[in-house]
């Protein structure tokens, strides 16, 4: 749904859906407003779904006939005119400052999420397209430098320094980069210890976070960099269904933005780390492994169940099952039980260069 949509044609786009809504009630029609319905998965293991194909699932009609449709048809048409408003000013806003431009109708933010996503939908373009922003929590570092509407960036310069991933990843120029593979970690804690340990300066790399689950700028420019500099990317997670997630967020892109998968998702990523084998293999103690909680179990059980893996990561899935049958879960973090800087060092290093990690089928 990228590419080239341009402000102009969404402003006409706009203004055609709300004069057709006028044109119908005034002549007392209630329009049928049809929102395709996208996922990410199902766990319908039967069928031949087209779940990453990214084609819709069925769709969902918004009727005046209904009140609870009534008030979702009010928020998006509300949210509808402060996109208008955005794109014909050429400003950029958030979810957070929509949300705030009337509180008191849109009851909670996600009220506000949903009607972006639907917009997106009706409009068939990105988010980002909208000139709707995330407020940007990725971290950056390692061997790369590139350009964000004139703002140079240069991580190269000094690579062990962290810099905000732009929100505005659209605008990003002239990367140039000198590494051998990108690392994405999923917490901020173990990217400071790799910062920390100047691991940049003894590893060509880049070093990524979204600090726990990704947000939408992390995504499109962590697939920016993968399509534009042709390297290899690991991800390293917790071992526990959390991180399992976040990793398959990053692989196959999250079920609230399936309509934008496509654009989000990045297939190559490789799964580093951490395994439920690691624990053994790098001598944890006990105490450094937690048994798993009845929603860890649920989670982890309902995760099991996802086509994607079925059909595309069997050997993924087959680790997650082995985290469920041992019952414990365990933090990257407790890998440094052996020494501050192990996962630097050791740990990381030996993976990449032995290739002990699931490789992308
Ligand atoms: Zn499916």
């Amino acid at each position: 749904m990228e590419g080239n949509t341009h402000s102009r044609d969404l402003l006409r786009k706009i203004k055609e859906i709300t004069l057709w809504i006028l044109d119908n009630l005034s002549q007392g029609r209630s329009p049928l407003i049809g929102i395709q319905r996208f996922r990410t998965y199902c766990t319908d293991l039967g069928s031949n779904c087209n779940c990453s194909s990214i084609k819709p699932n069925g769709h969902e009609i918004l009727t005046f006939q209904k009140e609870s449709h009534v008030y979702r048809i009010d928020v998006l048409l509300r949210v509808l005119l402060i996109v208008q408003q955005l794109l014909q000013e050429n400003k950029h806003g958030s979810k957070r400052d929509i949300y705030y431009m009337h509180p008191s109708v849109f009851s909670d933010q996600s009220v506000v999420d949903r009607a972006i996503n639907d917009i997106c939908i009706l409009l068939q373009c990105s988010r980002h397209n909208l000139n709707v922003v995330s407020v940007g929590n990725g971290l950056v570092m390692g061997w790369l430098r590139f350009f964000e509407g004139g703002r140079k960036f240069d991580c190269i310069n000094s690579p062990n320094t962290a810099h905000t991933i732009p929100v505005l990843v659209e605008e990003v120029k002239d990367i140039v980069s000198v590494a051998q593979y990108i690392l994405v970690v999923e917490k901020e804690s173990v990217f400071q210890r790799l910062a920390n340990d100047q691991f940049c300066s003894k590893n060509r790399c880049i070093v990524i976070t979204g600090r726990g689950y990704p947000d939408v700028p992390t995504r499109r420019f962590l697939r920016l960099l993968v399509e534009q500099l042709c390297l290899p990317v690991y991800c390293l997670v917790d071992c526990d269904p959390y991180g399992f997630d976040i990793l398959a967020t990053y692989r196959f892109g999250s079920m609230q933005m399936a309509y934008d998968a496509k654009f989000l998702r990045v297939p190559q990523i490789q799964w580093l780390g951490a395994f439920p084998s690691d624990s053994d293999y790098y001598g944890l103690p006990k105490q450094c492994l937690l048994p798993l909680t009845t929603e860890d179990k649920r989670k982890t059980e309902a995760m099991l169940l996802r086509c994607y893996l079925h059909q595309e990561k069997p050997d993924w899935r087959l680790e997650l099952e082995l985290i469920l049958q041992r019952g414990v879960k365990f933090e990257i973090e407790a890998l440094s039980v052996h020494s501050l800087s192990f996962l630097s060092d050791v740990y990381i290093p030996s993976k990449i260069k032995e290739g002990t990690y699931i490789c992308h089928i």
